[in-house]
């Protein structure tokens, strides 16, 4: 097999090839079709995350270990199973969930292995999917994707995925009722606006600093879209909602700027959901937390259970694809660095 692996952080991804493995017990050899290129990449390839007050979280320090092939959300061809996979049919196509666990933590034993604390998820801790044949551990994270186009399923497994289980700590109830806010408006932003609109919410209000993502937000049924940049961006989403201040905020950014925006527009006992890794320090008064009774909540991808119900969602029909564009896998490292430029509108997945 080949892969684009990470050999050192911060340096050109390199080719390697290695024997294809053989699945044993309930281990299935998928040979890759789509594999999405997810902002979370850059902080893997860059090794780490910006802290605040000038410190990182090193990634080596957590665990990660080099050369790693990147790419958490895959689709592949069933090509080889171990024995014990019996719920995976050869010649399918199968998206993975990669956000699995050791399966014996506290969070394991309750099916929230996106909250595990001695994590294997592929591409991030263990060998994803810029390659052209991945290993998933156990048949029990692949999901049937019947005769959608693997271009299109495999965002759902990260950008997909991320903000159904951001949406889901908002509340049907909520965003069924009030428009929502979502910072940023790139892959994850637009996936966003369309699971508002399949799960019949009341629309979203997005914040872009770029005018292109904003228009595409707008293209995508945003109810408006708002400069991040702009000194009054917090009065503008509250105009925007009618005078109103909103009563969520989905942070896909997860940057200083971003969460005072989402700070300032959001109501009292709202809720503040963030998502994103871009990193900083919080900006916020301690005291306002309590004076304003803020929600601010941490949401990081979703369950295996929520992975099924979203797959569930997406095989009605009733979400629209987001704009996907298509990359041959050897183009891995020009695709991440435009990615890295920011020059990526939509999702940009590498085919095989
Ligand atoms: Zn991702
Ligand atoms: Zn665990």
């Amino acid at each position: 097999m080949k892969c684009y692996c990470v050999v050192n952080f911060k340096q050109a991804l390199q080719q390697m090839d290695a024997p294809n493995p053989v699945p044993k017990g309930a281990e299935v050899l998928l040979q890759v079709r789509a594999a999405g290129v997810c902002h979370s990449d850059l902080h893997i390839w860059e090794g780490g995350y910006d802290l605040g007050n000038g410190k990182t979280l090193s990634l080596k320090d957590r665990g990660i270990n080099l050369p790693l092939t990147m790419g958490h959300e895959t689709v592949g061809t069933v090509i080889a199973a171990g024995p014990d996979a019996k719920s995976v049919t050869q010649g399918k196509n199968y998206v993975v969930f990669p956000w699995i666990g050791c399966r014996k933590c506290v969070a394991c034993l309750e099916d929230m292995e996106n909250h595990c604390s001695a994590p294997q998820y592929l591409g991030v801790y263990k060998n994803g999917g810029y390659a052209d044949h991945i290993l998933v551990p156990d048949a029990r994270y692949l999901v049937d994707i019947g005769d959608l186009d693997p271009a299109i399923a495999a965002p759902y497994a990260c950008s997909g995925l991320t903000t159904y289980g951001a949406l889901n700590k908002v509340g049907a109830k909520t965003y069924q009722k009030h428009p929502i806010v979502i910072m940023g408006a790139g892959g994850l932003g637009l996936m966003c606006l369309e699971l508002v609109k399949a799960l019949g919410g009341a629309g979203a209000i997005v914040v872009d600093i770029d005018p292109v993502k904003r228009q595409a937000a707008l293209d995508a049924g945003a109810l408006a879209a708002i400069d991040g940049n702009a000194p009054d961006a917090a009065q503008q989403i509250i105009k925007a909602n009618g005078g109103k201040m909103v009563q969520a905020v989905i942070d896909l950014v997860g940057a200083p700027n971003t969460t005072q925006i989402g700070f300032d527009s959001i109501i009292k006992g709202g809720k503040l959901i963030i998502v994103g890794l871009f990193g900083g320090a919080s900006p916020w008064p301690i005291a306002f937390i309590p004076m304003r009774a803020m929600n601010i909540i941490g949401s990081y991808v979703g369950s295996l259970q929520e992975f099924h119900d979203l797959m569930a969602l997406v095989k009605t029909g009733k979400i629209k694809p987001i704009q996907v564009t298509r990359h041959d896998l050897s183009q891995a490292d020009a695709v991440l660095s435009s990615l890295r430029q920011g020059k990526v509108t939509g999702r940009a997945v590498l085919t095989a």
